[in-house]
């Protein structure tokens, strides 16, 4: 079995105060935890804060976007190396609110992905498919599409690079984050199987080591559940990565399956 991986996606959510506040309790509340892996991922302006209070703690932290450029006119937009020099070893690409509200695509989220890892960051590749695309029973289209257009964009050494990095990737069903649906154990595992097997058409020892997250509505009372399947390694976690005792019984549940 894989190693356990949770991560908190804050969103655009958080103040210097109550950041103080949650990341305190976080440290307090999974210092004894080792046996799975843990990240915050919080707004770009408080990454300096993540560092100072998480950079000698158990939980890592990280962005929620990176721009495809190293540098240059873009206003507003945020390079790899940024993030790296406030300590980030993980990012956030393609989220389904950077798809649908900032029309992100297939090809730029893969050239976020190739920036990434080369300025040595560890993607957390999010798919997913609407209701829509859902009820019309094509959920497996569409979660390939994603995925291949992050396998087209790496060459042989940018592949060999994001395996070395532990390249993540997260089920995110759109119509389950933030809607309080969440996906069963069984649809997670069906898709979750389906990406492991698109990632082994490109490198079958790569596919047994990906961590692949479910995420979307995932609260302590069903981690369990989902975490109980094959190739559920964990969970992306957006609403309940803010209120402390949430994230931390789900993080207490992750650490207690060891890895084999
Ligand atoms: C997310 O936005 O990545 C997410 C999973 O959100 P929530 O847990 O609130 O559904």
């Amino acid at each position: 079995m894989r190693r356990k991986l949770i991560v908190g996606n804050w969103k655009m959510h958080g103040d210097i105060h109550s950041n103080q506040v949650l990341l305190n309790k976080l440290i307090e509340g999974l210092h004894d935890l080792n046996d799975a892996d843990y990240v915050v991922c919080v707004p770009n302006p408080y990454l300096s804060q993540a560092r100072d209070l998480l950079h000698k703690t158990n939980i890592a932290w990280g962005g929620q976007n990176v721009n495809q450029h190293e540098q240059g006119a873009f206003t507003g937009a945020v390079a790899p190396h940024m993030l790296t020099d406030f300590g980030c070893s993980y990012v956030l690409l393609g989220h389904s609110e950077r798809r649908s509200i900032f029309h992100e695509t297939n090809l730029t989220a893969s050239a976020r992905f190739e920036a990434a890892i080369n300025a040595g960051l560890t993607p957390i590749f999010c798919v997913g498919e609407t209701l829509a695309e859902h009820d019309a029973g094509l959920t497996e289209v569409i979660v390939a599409s994603q995925m291949d257009a992050v396998m087209a964009t790496l060459d042989e050494n940018e592949f060999a690079l994001a395996i070395k990095l532990n390249m993540v990737f997260a089920y995110e069903p759109v119509w389950a984050i933030g809607s309080g649906k969440t996906a069963s154990p069984e649809h997670a595992q069906i898709v979750h199987h389906f990406m492991r097997n698109r990632i082994a058409k490109r490198n079958q020892d790569a596919a047994k080591k990906v961590r692949i997250l479910y995420g979307g509505s995932l609260k302590a009372k069903n981690a369990e559940d989902l975490f109980s399947m094959p190739d559920v390694d964990g969970g992306l976690v957006g609403g309940a990565s803010l209120l402390a005792d949430e994230f931390i019984a789900i993080c207490r549940i992750a650490n207690k399956y060891e890895q084999t």
